[in-house]
């Protein structure tokens, strides 16, 4: 037996497994929606997901709730994707099916697990507004209950805000570098990341706090600007911001020493200084030429398909675009 066909024989031990608590009258069909979320053919194991739910109101098709949960996201995803028009019916429904199902851990998992998906889909210009809608949707229905959860609705409202900051010209490179560091920090350094990985963003959050202590005087007005305008950004900054609005100079003092921890051997505070110094000139002189552009999380990649003002809104609403979701 080869590796693909132990894993076929696998797969289908699984599947048994799931639907061994279900009618018998339905394991067959829900065999058969198992099969068809393997072969990536969603909307028919949707359909089938479906149609054994409304056949079946008393017995227990818990397996069929969470192959459900699983499917809609990637639904969406490929509704936003394709821009195929059906976004807004099939948002509708995933709402429906939250409402009929009782929350629990796993299914609060999914939702987590949907928003980290839909989240990436922001690269999509005509896309943001409506995930602004679904995260408003998800956390005014209080699906979210455990702390940890609740913690990434906070991290989705950053990252719009993230979208938005970055073509903000009121704010300079090294506050948005700044706010940029500051939440990965606060979302992303954990005790799963790489060594590595989360060395390389210690020091970046240093070295920011750095470059923003330098010029803390004339960054206070956009510091200030940055509360009133992204307050879920500023949320990750405003611990730092205190700090540094007590004692400059301590605060430096104490960010150096930390840096010096990652320098190479032999190297003084005063070079440390001096290559901390010479960056920021760099990057100073870089955002005059304004060639700099990144989102919160990554680089900014603008090659989704620009929409004409009076074509149909592509999330399905059957208005234009500029009275909808271009607006
Ligand atoms: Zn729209």
């Amino acid at each position: 037996m080869n590796i693909t066909e132990y894993n076929k024989k696998f797969n289908e031990k699984k599947i048994q497994e799931r639907i061994q608590e279900m009618p018998e009258n339905l394991k067959e069909k829900a065999i058969e929606a198992f099969k068809a979320e393997e072969s990536e053919d969603y909307l028919r194991s949707r359909e089938l997901c479906m149609q054994i739910i409304n056949e079946n109101e008393e017995g227990n098709v818990e397996p069929v709730r969470i192959l459900l949960a699983r499917l809609y996201p990637r639904i969406l995803r490929i509704d936003v994707e394709e821009i195929n028009g059906n976004y807004q019916k099939d948002v509708d429904e995933y709402f429906e099916f939250l409402d009929s199902i009782n929350m629990n851990e796993i299914m609060q998992q999914y939702v987590v697990d949907t928003l980290a998906r839909m989240c990436e889909l922001m690269e999509n210009d005509w896309f943001r507004p409506l995930f602004k809608e679904f995260v408003d949707r998800i956390s005014e229905k209080q699906y979210l209950t455990d702390e940890s959860f609740k913690m990434t609705l906070e991290s989705a409202y950053s990252s719009m805000e993230s979208y938005e900051y970055y073509s903000d010209a009121k704010i300079s490179l090294p506050v948005k570098d700044f706010l940029k560091s500051a939440y990965q920090k606060r979302y992303f350094i954990n005790e799963e990341n790489f060594e590595s990985e989360k060395v390389n963003m210690i020091i970046d959050e240093l070295t920011n706090e750095w470059f923003i202590c330098r010029s803390f005087e004339e960054k206070a007005g956009e510091l200030e600007y940055v509360r009133k305008t992204y307050p879920h950004s500023y949320e990750s900054i405003k611990e730092v911001v205190s700090e540094m609005q007590a004692d400059k100079n301590t605060f430096a003092e104490n960010v150096l020493n930390e840096l010096m921890n990652y320098a190479a051997p032999g190297t003084t505070k005063e070079m440390l200084t001096d290559a901390l110094d010479k960056s920021y000139e760099r990057m100073i002189n870089a955002e005059n030429k304004n060639v700099v552009v990144h989102s919160g999380a990554g680089s900014y990649k603008r090659n989704t398909a620009k929409i004409s003002r009076n074509a149909p809104c592509p999330c399905g609403s059957g208005k234009k675009y500029k009275y909808c979701c271009g607006k």
